[in-house]
């Protein structure tokens, strides 16, 4: 039997890297689009062994006409779309790339597929950002979008392509809303990675405090690799939706600080409050955690808590990996990561 084919764009990031591996069990011919850089490291890939079994196509998913070539030519099956400016932060600077890469491309290919691949499905990224400041206690596929970033703002305005393309020429074209994701393999800027590096770097070597914005926001965090079977359920579907995937728990950052602390031994003791809180180890003294008054959003997003019982209704999926489990994993990893020094493939 002919092998299914994928094209992934976004093929070096942290869902890009986990969903190869996903689909690669599955038998899977992955194609990786990566756009150039000076330097090709490929090392999530590498670290998770599937480095040479991915096609990388070289292109940036904002040149219209080479994208119309790779799929054109390819034909895939399905059409992952996970290349973004994902950083919430870099986005109130770069507002403009942000939108080229986030929006105007996701037209690129739902133009493409329109014209050349009808048969392709489409799967797009959508955020739990989108929701903004909902005031809401949870937050699912009725929620109103109220965006308070240029990323959330791209990101809705994605979203809402692909609905229009799905409804008005009716392409297999689905969102999946994730809610944050988790990994050992997470971008360095994101707070939780943040948070478990610079921990075990204290724990283990010489390493500095941890800077950290507002501990007070509530995010609902889950694991990667529970959320790339949602997202092969989502397009294997009978008919292309919408759906929210996360855990339907939500943790403050100061919580989450407080259990990772936990995992690596640390008893944190907090002092002073506002802009000047910080922390130390009661057994130690070590310094582990201060605020930086940079580190606040321009309009901080409070709340965000997935209520996910479409998908489990109609997918039948729900998440297999609590945080304190997640947390384990990012946890198990820094320390190899440290106990390894010459492993190049340790991200
Ligand atoms: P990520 O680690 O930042 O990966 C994004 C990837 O997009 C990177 O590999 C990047 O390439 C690529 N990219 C950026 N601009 C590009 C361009 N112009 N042309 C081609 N490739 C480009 O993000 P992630 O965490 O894997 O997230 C995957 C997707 O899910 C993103 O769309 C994100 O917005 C969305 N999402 C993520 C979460 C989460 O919690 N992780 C939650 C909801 C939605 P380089 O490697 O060259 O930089």
């Amino acid at each position: 039997m002919k092998r299914k084919t994928a094209l992934i764009t976004g093929i070096n990031g942290q869902d890009g890297s986990y969903l190869a591996k996903f689909l690669l069990n599955k038998k899977f011919h992955v194609y990786g689009l990566s756009r150039r850089t000076s330097n090709y490291k490929f090392q999530r890939l590498k670290y998770l062994k599937i480095f040479d079994k991915i096609s990388i196509i070289y292109g940036d998913i904002t040149e219209y006409e080479n994208i119309t070539k790779i799929i054109k030519k390819i034909k895939p099956n399905f059409i992952f779309n996970f290349a973004a400016q994902s950083f919430v932060d870099y986005s109130f600077d770069n507002k403009f790339t942000t939108y080229e890469i986030n929006t105007k491309a996701v037209y690129n290919i739902l133009e493409t597929i329109k014209n050349f691949s009808k048969k392709t499905k489409f799967y797009q990224a959508s955020t739990s950002e989108m929701y903004g400041n909902s005031n809401r206690k949870f937050q699912n596929e009725n929620t109103e979008f109220n965006p308070v970033s240029p990323y959330a703002i791209s990101k809705v305005s994605a979203h809402d392509l692909v609905r229009i393309y799905r409804k008005s020429f009716g392409i297999f074209a689905s969102s999946g809303i994730l809610f944050n994701h988790e990994s050992p393999l997470r971008g360095p800027e994101f707070v939780t990675k943040k948070i478990i590096s610079n921990l075990v770097k204290i724990k283990l070597k010489n390493g500095k405090p941890v800077h950290l914005g507002n501990l007070y926001s509530f995010r609902d965090w889950g694991y990667v690799e529970d959320y790339m079977d949602a997202i092969f359920k989502i397009v294997n579907h009978k008919k292309a939706d919408d759906f929210v995937v996360g855990t339907g728990s939500s943790t403050s950052i100061i919580d989450f600080f407080k259990i990772a602390c936990a995992e690596i031994g640390f008893n944190p003791i907090f002092k002073n409050n506002g802009p000047n809180k910080f922390c130390y180890d009661k057994q130690t003294e070590k310094k582990l955690m201060i605020i930086n008054r940079n580190l606040f959003r321009e309009q901080e997003l409070h709340y965000l808590k997935a209520d996910i019982s479409k998908i489990k209704r109609v997918l039948k999926w729900k998440p297999k990996t609590n945080l304190k489990n997640l947390i384990k994993k990012m946890v198990s990893y820094e320390i190899e990561k440290i106990k390894n020094p010459q492993d190049e493939y340790f991200y």
